[in-house]
């Protein structure tokens, strides 16, 4: 093991790159662990930038309006005080482009970043020792895991074909685009989350269809009877994915649908499929060395707090948050995360 950093981050979204930028301008010269550029990341969906490079539009990051900027600075601020600010002539930003912009800010404040993946983690003893996918060791006295979670998919050619475009795992971040507004579209699960999605999307779908495998939905009783009350809501008992329709001009067009009881298929008209069948946490690599939840997400063991059950370890965005998993909470835990691991090495002496 050559140099012992002050913090290593490990991860490369929303969360991972707004701690490196409090951590390197707190002066703890944060190292980044992005991922590596390989297939297996590509086929995951965990190449570098996290999930929402995987996506188009970003609507609902705040500061990033949808549209023409200057037309909305010019509607949204005083014309006299828009007189004296500089001119921007940018459109609203995309996945991609905020997530390169929020790592060159990063780079900005001096963040080093390395294209490996972390493989093992050693927080048994202090300074921690992290190994990455290129075989090197790296000594570091705080880390903030921020590795993410990826959505589950069912792994159909059509389902992959149309992502982005009628295709998505997020409810919350697609239901408003205008592809959706007015129009039939399908959730596929039937647990607490996909009645949360289909309830969310009925503000805006003209129909939702839930299309779930068996005759009686997961969801717990109270939210299995809110989808049965919105009458924007209609379950497909029995019936599973066989295949998302569509074509180049439109995206998706339609949702083919098997039988679980031995009925024909059918198809039904959509303009958008949204899988709501779980996520999956980015927490292999650390082979159980953290306290985890039931569902292998890392455990916050104080309430309001990023640490971990590892002192000098934290944990930031959707690899502890099963539950917002938005781009602006991940940043938001990744700030805290920062903020506490700087405060961590300070009461300990290091910094
Ligand atoms: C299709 C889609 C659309 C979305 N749209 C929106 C939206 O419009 N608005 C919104 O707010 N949210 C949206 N989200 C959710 C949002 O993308 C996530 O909540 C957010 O990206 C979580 O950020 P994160 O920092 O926790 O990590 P992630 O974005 O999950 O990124 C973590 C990254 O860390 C890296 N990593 C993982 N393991 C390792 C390792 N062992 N070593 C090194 N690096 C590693 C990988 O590159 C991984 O991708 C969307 C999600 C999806 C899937």
């Amino acid at each position: 093991m050559a140099n012992v950093e002050k913090i290593i981050i490990i991860g490369s979204g929303p969360a991972a790159w707004t701690a490196a930028i409090y951590a390197a301008r707190a002066n703890l010269e944060p190292l980044v662990f992005e991922g590596a550029l390989t297939e297996e990341n590509r086929l995951a969906g965990t190449l570098p930038l996290g999930q929402l490079a995987l996506t188009t539009e970003v609507e609902n990051y705040p500061g990033f309006p949808a549209g023409n900027l200057e037309a909305y600075l010019d509607d949204a601020i005083d014309k006299n005080q828009r007189t004296m600010m500089a001119p921007h002539m940018k459109e609203g930003v995309s996945g991609p482009e905020l997530m390169e912009l929020m790592r060159q800010q990063a780079r900005n404040f001096g963040t080093r970043v390395i294209t490996q993946d972390i493989v093992e983690v050693d927080v048994d003893n202090h300074p921690f020792k992290l190994s990455a996918s290129d075989g090197k060791a790296y000594g570091s006295l705080a880390v903030i895991v921020a590795t993410g979670a990826r959505a589950n998919y069912l792994g159909l050619p059509s389902e992959e074909e149309y992502k982005n475009r009628g295709v998505s795992a997020c409810a919350v971040c697609d239901g408003a685009l205008p592809r959706f507004r007015g129009h039939p579209v399908a959730v596929v699960g039937g647990g607490d989350s996909s009645v949360e999605e289909a309830d969310y999307l009925s503000k805006f779908a003209s129909t939702v269809y839930m299309i779930h495998r068996r005759d009686e939905l997961r969801a717990s009783k109270i939210m299995a009877q809110r989808a049965m009350d919105n009458p924007k809501i209609e379950v497909l008992w029995s019936r599973t994915l066989a295949e998302v329709l569509g074509n180049d001009a439109d995206g998706v067009t339609g949702v083919r649908l098997a039988s679980t009881k031995g009925e024909p298929e059918v198809q039904k008209e959509v303009t958008g499929v949204f899988l709501a069948i779980g996520h999956t946490p980015n927490t292999a690599f650390l082979a159980g060395r953290l306290q985890m939840t039931e569902k292998k997400y890392i455990k916050w063991t104080t309430p309001g707090r990023t640490v971990t059950s590892v002192e000098g370890v934290f944990a930031a965005g959707d690899v502890a948050d099963d539950y917002y998993r938005q781009a602006v909470t991940a940043a938001g835990t990744g700030c805290m995360a920062a903020l506490d691991a700087e405060r961590w090495l300070a009461a300990k002496g290091f910094h």
